[in-house]
């Protein structure tokens, strides 16, 4: 061995020590942190073998590192176990434990989580920041829901809209349900499941006020069900005071978050807005010289490509008013302001995202004009 080849042997061996080391791929995430709170990119609706996934915990903590997600729950079946003969476990806590060991030495929270199954009208819903997942498997879907509360869990309605529980696509709000909110034992719903976003979903969100959720419920490897297909799967960014348990139980319970498909985006407006804000800077504004057109330089800092459309009085120049800003590229905006301005108010509909079902909202940025 070479010295300087030794040296980046001794290199390597020193970062793989670290407990920080990274395993990002190309793929992963970011988004920016809005005024007053931390964005943690989330997927709280996860299988693995330990359930019906096909694939063991440790696989899901590295692809949740390689997509630079900061936490993961994986939720399995309690009352569904197809492994359960060559994979018995009458711990139903094993898959938490064994994805807690594989994050250690990473900047990965694992939420300990559990699915609660029954056939409709009950459905199926997660249970994540439980202290214990044995408890939550009974006879009776009242009790499990009476236990999660018990142990002061954040619950939520999975894909409510499911077609093979609800052959119309749409979700049903039964008295199951309706009672579990009166008792403070059901507190969100998925509007996005896998690749499916249900405004009627949105809807009950918005009516009931359940926290807005977007999960992955991946069964498969996320690279073959996602990312070969040039998508990432589906999250939920979560606004939080901090990166830690606590910070982020709390931020679920107030409903601070927007789920997030590729370039849909859905959320309640004081959260959506400022991600949006927050997602594009102007990089440069400065008029065309011996003309009236300002040209913008807009810069997406996020991984979802954003769709915009032009909602000024002002006409554009070579652009359609419809357009989008790459995920994490740029676009040039040539903005005719009719006269010279020293600030412009750049105002934009966000046509990706939804605060409601089919209303997205107008950004503004206040744009200063270079001299
Ligand atoms: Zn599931």
């Amino acid at each position: 061995m070479k010295k300087t080849t030794f040296l980046l042997f001794v290199l390597s061996v020193f970062q793989y020590g670290n407990a920080q080391h990274s395993h990002n791929s190309d793929h992963a995430l970011t988004y920016p942190n809005i005024e007053g709170y931390v964005t943690l990119k989330t997927d709280l609706h996860i299988h693995t073998v330990f359930s019906d996934g096909n694939v063991w915990p440790t696989i899901r903590v590295q692809e949740a590192l390689r997509e630079n997600l900061d936490a993961i729950s994986l939720t399995e079946h309690l009352e569904y176990q197809p492994h359960a003969a060559d994979i018995p476990h009458p711990d139903r806590n094993r898959s938490y434990d064994l994805a807690l060991a594989e994050a250690k030495e990473h900047d990965l929270l694992i939420i300990h989580g559990s699915e609660i199954t029954r056939a409709a009208p009950v459905g199926h819903s997660n249970a994540v920041f439980i202290k214990d997942a044995n408890p939550l498997l009974t006879d009776k879907a009242e009790n499990a829901f009476s236990e999660a509360k018990k142990q002061n869990a954040f619950v939520f309605w999975n894909h409510p809209a499911w077609y093979a529980q609800n052959s119309d696509g749409n979700p049903v709000l039964s008295d199951f349900q309706k009672d579990r909110i009166k008792k403070g034992e059901l507190h969100g719903i998925e509007v996005i499941n896998t690749i499916d976003y249900n405004e009627a979903s949105l809807a009950l969100a918005l009516e009931q006020n359940l926290t807005i959720l977007g999960t992955s419920d991946i069964h498969g490897l996320i690279d073959w069900d996602y990312t070969e297909k040039g998508s990432d799967r589906p999250i939920t960014l979560v606004f939080a005071k901090e990166k830690s348990l606590e910070s982020m139980r709390e931020a679920l319970f107030a409903g601070k978050t927007v789920a997030v498909y590729n370039s849909l985006l859905v959320g309640k407006p004081e959260f959506l807005i400022p991600l949006i804000q927050s997602s594009i800077e102007v990089t440069s504004a400065k008029y065309i010289p011996k003309t009236e057109v300002l040209e913008v330089q807009l810069k997406n800092v996020s991984s979802s490509p954003l769709l915009f459309k032009n909602a000024m009085d002002y006409g554009l120049y070579s652009s359609s008013p419809v357009f989008e800003i790459p995920a994490l590229g740029t676009y040039t905006l040539r903005i005719k302001t009719l006269e010279e301005k020293e600030n412009v108010d750049l105002k934009l509909q966000a046509i990706g995202t939804f605060t409601a079902p089919k209303e997205s909202p107008v950004v503004s940025w206040n744009i200063s004009v270079e001299k």
